[in-house]
């Protein structure tokens, strides 16, 4: 067993990092991407890390994906920008990338991979949360394709978005075998982007609901085959699990240096406070849990690289980054003291932009309902 990185992986790591301190390191302005900070992205190449290298991606697997993006989460504390991105790479060209017809991965990897495009995934509907196998949205057979009706309603990078995967019935009766997987131009005929969502959190991607009404889509853009659509999200959801809350890891590894560099200079009863046993045990507590969450991560995305079994192994890893995130944050606000309440010192910004991570790609219970189904219960 070997727990250290290659050169070339910590080269890699390095990169990044120092890049997006650079360009992308300032904090938050609370406000949806604008394009130049999404071509930022773009330029250090976080737009296609694991889109193919024909296409101007990475060529990256998995557990180095997943490297980047923490190296990401770590430099830029507008985690907004880097779910955003992070959605758009691994829940829409992910599945373009390994499910579209070949004319269309020549229409949209390139633009999507050099950030030119940019993906949301609308699949949430108002009625198909957790539960996606009775999707309201339709996708009626026509001649040359299918005719997309109904509302999704929680698309991150939607109003912002050129290109959307979604999901739609093709077959009322067959339940999870009825749900097929288009890619859609947002600028198609039928497509209607709703407002801006106010959010908790994650200001820097902008979500909003998406409607398809008589939204013609030709067969050539449907990803898969016919009832295939349950898989390819799933497949989807697999990276995102796995990839995307390595940027949690980043912003934890970002969190912890700021509560040490505190606890070291703040001082009450004349002594630093990182001195009472109980600022300095909190702290520790924060780098057990990003320690421990850290190992399944790489863990999970080691095994989905090798071709290994990896469903429980992602669902494990999910709940320990996204719980471990809010758990840190929480503390890190106990740390901060008042300073940490107030907008300024941008530690309540962690929370809010961490208590999603338990929602998005499957709440935390639905994980746990994995593993039971995994270890037989
Ligand atoms: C920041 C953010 C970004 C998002 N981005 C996207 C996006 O880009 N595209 C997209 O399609 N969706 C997106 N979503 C939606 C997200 O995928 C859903 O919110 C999530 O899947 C949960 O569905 P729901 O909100 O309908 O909750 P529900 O399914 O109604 O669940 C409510 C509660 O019931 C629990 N529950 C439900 N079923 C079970 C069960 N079987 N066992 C135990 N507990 C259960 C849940 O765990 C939860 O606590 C986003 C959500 C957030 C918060």
């Amino acid at each position: 067993m070997d727990f250290d990185l290659t050169e070339k992986q910590r080269q890699r790591y390095d990169d990044v990092l120092s890049e997006v301190r650079e360009r992308l390191g300032e904090p938050s302005s609370g406000e949806p991407f604008t394009p130049a900070r999404w071509q930022d992205a773009a330029r250090i190449g976080l737009t296609g890390l694991c889109l193919p290298t024909e296409f101007g991606g990475g060529g990256l697997g998995a557990l180095d994906t997943a490297l980047c993006l923490e190296a990401f989460g770590r430099g830029c504390p507008d985690t907004g920008l880097v779910f955003a991105v992070s959605a758009h790479l691994l829940a829409c060209a992910v599945p373009i990338r390994d499910f579209a017809d070949v004319s269309v991965r020549g229409e949209l990897l390139s633009g999507l991979a050099s950030g030119e495009l940019v993906a949301a995934n609308a699949m949430t509907e108002d009625d198909a949360g957790s539960d996606l196998s009775r999707l309201a949205v339709t996708a009626e057979r026509k001649d040359d394709g299918y005719r997309l009706n109904g509302d999704k309603s929680f698309a991150s990078n939607a109003p912002a978005a050129d290109v959307l995967v979604t999901y739609g019935t093709s077959d009322r009766g067959a339940g999870f075998l009825g749900v097929t997987a288009f890619v859609v131009r947002a600028d198609l005929p039928g497509v209607q982007v709703g407002e801006l969502f106010r959010k908790m959190g994650l200001s820097g991607c902008p979500a909003g609901r998406v409607a398809f009404r008589d939204c013609e889509v030709p067969a050539s853009h449907r990803l898969g085959a016919e009832g295939q659509g349950s898989i390819i999200f799933q497949h989807s959801m697999g990276w995102e699990r796995a990839c995307l809350f390595a940027g949690y890891l980043g912003l934890m590894e970002r969190q912890l240096e700021q509560c040490v560099q505190h606890a070291s200079g703040r001082r009450q009863f004349g002594r630093g406070i990182g001195e009472f046993q109980a600022v300095s045990h909190r702290i520790v507590g924060m780098k057990q849990r990003l320690e421990a969450a850290r190992l399944l991560l790489y863990r999970g995305c080691w095994l989905m690289d090798h071709g290994r079994e990896h469903t429980m192994a992602i669902a494990l890893s999910k709940t320990a980054v996204s719980e471990a995130a809010v758990a840190n944050s929480l503390d890190a606000v106990q740390i901060f003291g008042g300073s940490g309440y107030l907008s300024s010192a941008g530690i309540e910004q962690q929370l809010r932009d961490t208590v999603p991570g338990t929602i998005f790609s499957g709440t935390t219970d639905i994980q746990r309902e994995i593993v039971a189904r995994e270890i037989g219960l």
